[in-house]
């Protein structure tokens, strides 16, 4: 298939990137700088340019960013669109988390519908920030499911950088269903809902400063700056998934015919910061004085809690969900192989 992947720099992008390639895909991808895209080719010196080649696409949040990249010859027939912000590092909610996740998803839909009819089917990253009502807490009666959608308003949005990430990816992937219903355009959407991903990093692409917002925890934890976390604090949400499934959840949302028109609460379950420790501590000796000590009884999970429902994408995409030891042993190896 001939494919647009877009923000493929990313932590997410760039897993499902290699695997596009590795199922013989024809990928272009966009970037923000030539810079990008020359680091991420030298990644694959044997692939060709007909397999992998690039557009630049500076900034998401203009109108139009899209209209020249979703053409191209030969023609595309499928999309992966995953950029978008995540990080709180932001002093204006709307221009820097809203902006580029709002206008991006939707002046991709529209560019589609507009120059490429030949794409019969766009996969969007959405997250569980779209599904978990985070006013519910621990919430242990209810059970998380793609059917729950997180209640935030646009007074909420910007209140703070975390509300505004989570109104970033709410907006953004219900404007996505709402084109679909009024615009009845020529191809079908599936979305992928993560919580946390945790997974390696890609060499190629990241310094450990630079690191992509939801592996920082674990480096965090390797340069001892977590030691003295409170034992108070637990982690927020308490569900997580390893990267190369969600890379993986990506590619078959997007060869399956049976996955149109549907989300995927992509996660393979509980974690807590607790575990992290004890899985770094067992498989890596280096870090023992890096850890907040044995004795350390925080950052757990409340016992009662709420549920969760990952079987559409078990039956759907046939995931089959990486480890949690696993996840972090490889994290912590990639992390290492940058110099921590
Ligand atoms: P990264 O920060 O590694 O990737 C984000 C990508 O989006 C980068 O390629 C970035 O480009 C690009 N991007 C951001 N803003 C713009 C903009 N204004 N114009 C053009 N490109 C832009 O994070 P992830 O890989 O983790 O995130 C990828 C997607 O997954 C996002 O949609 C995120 O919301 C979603 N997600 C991530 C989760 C996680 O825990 N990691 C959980 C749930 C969802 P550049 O690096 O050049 O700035």
């Amino acid at each position: 298939t001939r494919v647009l992947l877009t923000g493929g720099s990313g932590f997410i992008a760039a897993h499902t990137l290699e695997l596009l390639l590795k199922r013989g895909h024809s990928v272009v991808t966009t970037v923000r700088s030539q810079a990008k895209a020359d680091k991420i080719s030298e990644a694959y010196p044997n692939v060709g340019k007909d397999k992998l080649s690039f557009t630049i696409v500076e900034d998401i949040a203009q109108e139009g960013a899209f209209e020249k990249a979703v053409v191209s010859d030969p023609p595309f027939e499928a999309v992966l669109h995953t950029a978008s912000p995540f990080h709180f590092n932001v002093t204006d909610v709307q221009k820097q988390l809203l902006d580029p996740a709002i206008i991006g998803t939707t002046g991709i839909l529209k560019s589609i519908k507009a120059h490429a009819p030949t794409i019969k089917r766009v996969v969007i990253t959405s997250s569980f920030a779209s599904i978990i009502n985070p006013s519910k807490g621990a919430w242990p009666e209810h059970i998380y499911s793609e059917s729950d959608w997180n209640p935030i308003t646009e007074s909420e949005a910007v209140l703070n950088p975390a509300n505004g990430y989570r109104a970033s990816k709410t907006f953004a992937e219900r404007a996505s269903w709402d084109f679909i219903e009024k615009e009845k355009p020529n191809f079908t959407i599936a979305t992928i809902n993560p919580p946390l991903v945790l997974g390696p990093i890609v060499h190629h692409l990241n310094s450990l400063d630079a690191l992509n917002t939801s592996n920082e925890r674990i480096r965090n934890f390797i340069q001892g700056k977590s030691k003295d976390m409170d034992d108070s604090e637990t982690p927020n949400p308490y569900i997580w998934v390893d990267v190369r499934d969600v890379a993986e959840a990506h590619v078959n949302a997007m060869e399956r015919d049976e996955a149109a028109n549907k989300r995927f609460f992509t996660t393979a379950g509980y974690f807590s910061n607790k575990e992290v420790v004890q899985i770094i501590r067992k498989n890596f000796e280096e870090y023992a004085d890096q850890l907040p000590p044995e004795s350390w009884k925080g950052g757990d999970y409340p016992s009662k809690k709420y549920g969760i429902d990952n079987s559409r994408c078990e039956k759907i995409l046939g995931i089959k969900w990486v480890s949690l030891e696993k996840s972090v042993v490889d994290t912590v190896k990639s992390l290492k192989e940058v110099g921590a």
